[in-house]
C-alpha cells in the first residue's frame, strides 16, 4: 500500500473554519488516535502532513510510531503575510521574520519546511489562481536558508509561473500544480523534484453543486493529462491526497488518488509511485 505524501490531520474534508476551531486551543489526541488508527487498518505506514499552526501535525508525529505509521511534519506552514496559506500556518512580512519561522520548526522539531508560493484555482473561473506567484528571488532565498539549516523544502504551488519558479529554485517537493505547461512538465523531470498532483482536491468536487462542473470537469481532464505527461517525461509523481480539503476524506482518499493516477499514468503507475515514494521517504 502506498502511503500519502500530502494530508492535513488538523482538517476533516467538510468545513475548515470548525475543524481549526475545534482543535485551536488543544490538539484532540483521540480524534488524531482515531485517524491513526484508521489509516493503520487500510496498511498506509507513511503520511507526510501540510502543517498547522496548533501543533495537531507535530503531535500526530510524535504518536504515529505506536500504529506503525511513519509520520513527518513541517510543524506549520510558512506563508507570505496576507497571502493565501495564512489562515492554516504562520505568514511572514521580511526575510528575517522568514528566517526566524525556520528556526522555530527546528526547535518544534519539525521534519522539514513546508512553503506557499502561490493561490488556489479558482473553481469558479477555469485558469485563474486566486493569488499571485511568490517571485523567483524570494523563492531561491527561501529555499537555500531552508537547505542550510538541513530541512527539504515542500512547496504549494498552483499556477505555471509559481511552480516554474520553485523549480528553479530547488524546491524538493511541489504540491498541486495546476495548470502546469508542458516546458515546466519537462523541468518537473530535469530537476527531479518530486510532483505531488492530488488530483483528488479537484475530481472530488464534480458533481457537488459547490462549484461548476463546467470547470472542474475540463480541470481534472487538464490535470490527468498533465501527469501523463509529466510520467511520459521521467517526472517524479507521488500519490499524495491532501486529506481534509473539502470533500477529501482522511483514508479512503488514498484509493481515489490511486484511481485518478492509474488512469493518467496507465500500466507504470506503481512503478512510478514507488519510485517517488521513495525519494519523499529518503529527503523528508
Ligand atoms: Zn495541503
Amino acid at each position: 500500500m502506498f502511503g500519502d505524501c500530502h494530508i492535513h490531520m488538523i482538517l476533516d474534508g467538510v468545513y475548515y473554519r470548525a475543524a481549526i476551531d475545534h482543535q485551536k486551543e488543544k490538539p484532540d489526541e483521540a480524534l488524531i488516535r482515531q485517524r491513526l488508527s484508521d489509516y493503520a487498518v487500510r496498511g498506509i505506514t507513511y503520511l507526510r502532513d501540510g502543517g498547522d499552526a496548533w501543533g495537531v501535525g507535530l503531535l500526530a508525529s510524535k504518536i504515529a510510531g505506536e500504529y506503525g505509521i511513519s509520520y513527518r511534519t513541517p510543524a506549520f506552514n510558512i506563508c507570505r503575510a496576507g497571502h493565501y496559506g495564512c489562515f492554516i500556518g504562520k505568514g511572514f512580512a521580511g526575510f528575517e521574520e522568514y528566517k526566524t519561522l525556520v528556526d522555530r520548526v527546528k526547535s518544534l522539531g519539525g521534519h522539514f519546511i513546508k512553503i506557499m508560493v502561490s493561490g488556489l484555482m479558482d473553481f469558479d473561473r477555469f485558469g485563474v489562481i486566486t493569488d499571485t506567484p511568490c517571485a523567483y528571488d524570494l523563492c531561491h532565498d527561501m529555499i537555500a536558508y531552508a537547505h542550510d539549516q538541513g530541512f527539504a523544502v515542500m512547496a504549494h504551488a498552483n499556477g505555471d509561473e509559481a511552480v516554474s519558479n520553485a523549480l528553479r529554485a530547488g524546491v524538493d517537493s511541489i504540491e498541486h500544480g495546476a495548470y502546469l505547461s508542458n516546458e515546466t512538465l519537462h523541468l518537473l523531470a530535469e530537476t527531479g523534484a518530486v510532483w505531488v498532483p492530488t488530483a483528488v482536491t479537484i475530481a472530488n468536487l464534480r458533481g457537488l453543486g459547490r462549484f461548476p462542473d463546467a470547470v472542474l470537469c475540463p480541470l481534472t481532464e487538464l490535470h490527468l493529462e498533465n501527469i501523463r505527461k509529466a510520467a511520459s517525461y521521467g517526472a517524479k509523481i507521488a500519490l499524495g491526497t491532501d486529506a481534509g480539503a473539502y470533500a477529501v476524506f482522511h483514508g479512503q482518499a488514498v484509493q481515489q488518488e490511486y484511481d485518478l493516477l492509474k488512469n493518467a499514468i496507465g500500466e507504470k503507475t506503481d512503478l512510478v509511485l514507488c519510485e517517488a515514494e521513495e525519494v519523499i521517504r529518503k529527503k523528508f
